[in-house]
């Protein structure tokens, strides 16, 4: 909770190592309320600091009406790049509530010199890819993105996801539950103990999980990159430190307001 009487409260979307950052950049300050919401997908996610909710809000109608009836003032979307539903909802909901909307926009990763990149429109379109690129995979596109590799029963899959998997995944497989960040030489070590010779990712960005590609480039590995949807047209920002003051000019009797690009607008 804020000290003092709240003169203002923030909804973050989370899920992301970025929300918990501006949480923690934001919470316990004078006059700020800070609620972050996570979708609940993970069984013991990484809490950010300050009030958290869980669980899906049901919908356009249900995040803003959740956000009336808490009184919110500003909503900051920093949730995955991948997330589309929930930050295509979030720029309805505040249009229909009147809220202020402010998008972290992760930048996503670019090939360097050594790459060997296959771009994929989607994880359907990566699974399609593979056959004609290895025989061995590392899957890191997460556990609900799966059931697009299940009939790829000719390839082994190295599969690495946060929680269990259920559902359709491929036959011949190992499952390895970890959460990063993941650095470059245990990547390599990694790829190399279990004979990896493609890698799938989706495009997200960051600093976290850009070891494997390189440890892919490092071992002269391709690379299966599923493009980003679109982001949904909302001003946005790039990183955590301009969200941070974003929220801080919204404050009562700052009397300013911090710009936001408008990315995608
Ligand atoms: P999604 O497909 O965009 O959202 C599906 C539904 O889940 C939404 O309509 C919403 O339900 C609920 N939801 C999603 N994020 C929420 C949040 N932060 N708070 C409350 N409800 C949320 O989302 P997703 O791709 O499954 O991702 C779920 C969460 O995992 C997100 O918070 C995201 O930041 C995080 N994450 C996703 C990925 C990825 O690759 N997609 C990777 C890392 C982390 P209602 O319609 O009922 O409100």
């Amino acid at each position: 909770m804020s000290a003092g009487p709240t003169a203002m409260t923030v909804l973050v979307l989370g899920g992301t190592a970025e929300a918990r950052a501006l949480a923690a950049e934001l919470a316990g300050r004078t006059g700020l309320r800070v609620i972050s919401s996570l979708a609940g997908r993970v069984a013991s996610p990484a809490l950010p600091a300050g009030e958290v909710r869980t669980g899906g809000f049901g919908g356009v109608a249900g995040l803003a009406g959740w956000a009336r009836a808490e009184g919110v003032d500003a909503v900051v979307d920093a949730t995955h790049p991948f997330a589309e539903t929930i930050s295509a909802n979030a720029v309805e909901a505040c249009a229909q509530a009147g809220l202020p909307l402010l998008r972290i926009a992760r930048p996503g990763w670019d090939a360097q010199e050594g790459d060997d990149w296959r771009d994929a429109r989607s994880v359907a379109a990566a699974a399609a890819m593979l056959p004609a690129l290895g025989a061995r995979v590392f899957l890191t596109t997460g556990r609900q993105d799966l059931a697009a590799f299940a009939a790829l029963d000719r390839l082994w899959f190295l599969i690495r996801c946060v929680d269990p998997p259920a559902g359709p995944m491929p036959a011949r497989r190992e499952v390895l539950l970890a959460r990063g960040p993941y650095h470059r030489e245990a990547e390599r070590a990694l790829m190399r103990r279990h004979g990896i010779d493609v890698l799938v990712t989706k495009n997200s960005g960051g600093c976290l999980t850009a070891g494997k590609l390189d440890a892919a480039r490092d071992l002269g590995i391709p690379v299966v990159m599923v493009s980003r949807p679109d982001a949904p047209p909302a001003p946005s920002v790039p990183a955590v430190g301009d969200a941070v003051r974003w929220v801080l000019g919204r404050l009562p009797g700052t009397g300013r307001r911090a710009p936001a690009h408008n990315a995608g607008a």
